[in-house]
């Protein structure tokens, strides 16, 4: 049975629009490590920086997320959801479900991590 792109738009859009929120809370909370004296001043320099590195990763981690996101919201407009990127075989359902946003079969993702593994 081939999966209903819908379904998962709706999944991947809902998670999008939480992405965006949570992206724009990490950046006020990045900016006030800096700007806010009063909160910084019961931290040491140290917890600080390390505050502000974490939110940086944070930050990072969410707008991997978003791209990625994106993009499979790009395949379903396209048509091309529900196929690995690689080899064009459909995806598991079961695959799907666990993370809409996957890009690649488990035959494929599995040889890319292992000819990342040999290089
Ligand atoms: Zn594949």
């Amino acid at each position: 049975m081939t999966p209903d792109p819908r379904t998962y738009g709706e999944r991947l859009q809902a998670e999008l629009d939480a992405l965006i929120i949570d992206i724009a809370e990490s950046n006020d909370a990045g900016g006030s490590v800096e700007l806010d004296q009063t909160r910084v001043g019961r931290l040491s320099r140290m917890d600080a920086m390390q505050q502000q590195a974490m939110a940086k990763n944070t930050r990072e981690r969410y707008g991997i997320r978003r791209l990625q996101v994106e993009a499979a919201l790009a395949r379903i407009e396209a048509g091309t959801f529900g196929r690995c990127c690689l080899c064009r075989n459909p995806l598991d359902t079961e695959r799907l479900d666990s993370d809409p946003a996957v890009v690649f079969c488990a035959d494929c993702a599995e040889a890319r991590e292992q000819g990342r593994g040999q290089r």
